[in-house]
């Protein structure tokens, strides 16, 4: 008797124990706070944004040759985003095939047609990130690498790293088996005589004969960006850029940097800008959108256009584009345009360049 009445206890006991030490490792495995899960996500609710650039876009800069041309391409962006996401592929994978989209495209500054440094090289940078995991991944100053956000997803799928720069990101590539060019796939002659005015102005050299297609590129954006979220309600950003006409050989951006060029997270919202990247750094722009809308309870659109005044106070100017968890679109710029498009499952969609 004495002895059931001990085992009975001692199970009892250990019962006890075995509830209380699950508790807080069921609690541990609770998502954090800053992470989030996926609410009530309607699955029929996906969408995609992008932009390849902000800066003097004009329709007295405007050709119709060259707006038929951006168009285009920002279609084709699009399209190959949505129909990822309608197929019920993920965010991340949506981003990715975008922006190759536009890295491929010699109208914008990413991948083929980027900008050149003052060595006239390209150096290219690129971040993406994950909604739900709030992983990331990203390259800074590379060369060669046909798609650097292909890149950006290598070293965030593949290393416990956040960032790799210059050798060590193309050593990484290409014994990943990435796609490697010639610096001749990258470089236009649009973006040599652009290096050329910039070091010429630098020099003090006005040059009188600007073409149309030179005076359209003197804001110099042309960087490119998507942010998606899918049937899982799964938010992706990734940003890609050649960076600024003639920066500094060295020079980083904002684009590689998490929190300043992108930003997701399935809490609040996914972002990617474009513009003076110096500004969009000190300001943390993509970052302080997200916190706007998760501790102040801004809508998305607020949110922009409060990190968009902050920029333009400091000095610096460009755009984001933004998406929140809801599918909800937004976008700001202080520039006189960008080119923007976006395309959800409600079936509205739309492709825009000028401030209007
Ligand atoms: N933000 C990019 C950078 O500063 C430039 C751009 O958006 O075109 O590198």
């Amino acid at each position: 008797m004495k002895k059931q009445f001990i085992s009975t206890l001692c199970l009892s006991i250990s019962l006890l124990l075995f509830t209380q030490c699950e508790k807080p490792s069921e609690k541990n495995t609770n998502t954090p706070t800053t992470v989030a899960g996926t609410p009530q996500h309607s699955p029929e609710n996906f969408a995609i944004v992008i932009h390849g650039g902000a800066g003097t876009i004009t329709k007295s800069n405007m050709t119709d040759e060259r707006r038929k041309a951006y168009q285009e391409k920002l279609q084709e962006a699009l399209d190959t985003g949505y129909a990822i996401l309608a197929r019920g592929g993920n965010s991340l994978e949506a981003v990715q095939k975008t922006i190759n989209i536009m890295e491929d495209s010699p109208l914008f500054n990413a991948g083929k047609g980027a900008v050149l440094n003052s060595l006239g090289k390209n150096e290219l940078d690129a971040s993406i990130m994950d909604g739900k995991t709030l992983n990331t991944g990203a390259v800074a100053g590379v060369s060669g690498i046909r798609n650097p956000i292909n890149a950006a997803r290598l070293v965030m799928d593949s290393t416990k790293h956040v960032m790799l720069g210059g050798k060590g990101a193309e050593d990484f590539a290409r014994l990943h088996g990435l796609t490697f060019e010639d610096a001749s796939y990258f470089i236009t002659e649009d973006r040599m005589r652009q290096l050329k005015r910039a070091q010429d102005k630098e020099k003090g050299i006005e040059t009188h004969s600007v073409s149309l297609n030179d005076r359209l590129d003197e804001g110099k954006f042309g960087t490119v960006g998507a942010v998606a979220i899918d049937k899982n309600g799964t938010i992706a950003a990734g940003t890609s850029t050649g960076g600024m006409t003639n920066k500094k050989y060295g020079r980083i951006g904002d684009t590689p940097i998490i929190g300043a060029g992108t930003y997701a997270n399935n809490l609040t919202c996914g972002i990617s800008c474009t513009g003076t990247g110096e500004y969009f750094i000190r300001t943390l722009a993509a970052h302080e959108a997200s916190n706007l809308i998760q501790y102040k309870k801004l809508p998305l659109k607020d949110a922009l256009d409060n990190v968009i005044k902050q920029i333009g106070d400091l000095g610096g100017s460009g755009g984001m584009i933004g998406l929140d968890k809801e599918a909800n679109i937004a976008w700001s710029f202080n520039t006189e345009g960008m080119y923007r498009g976006f395309k959800k499952s409600d079936h509205t969609q739309s492709i825009e360049f000028y401030n209007d």
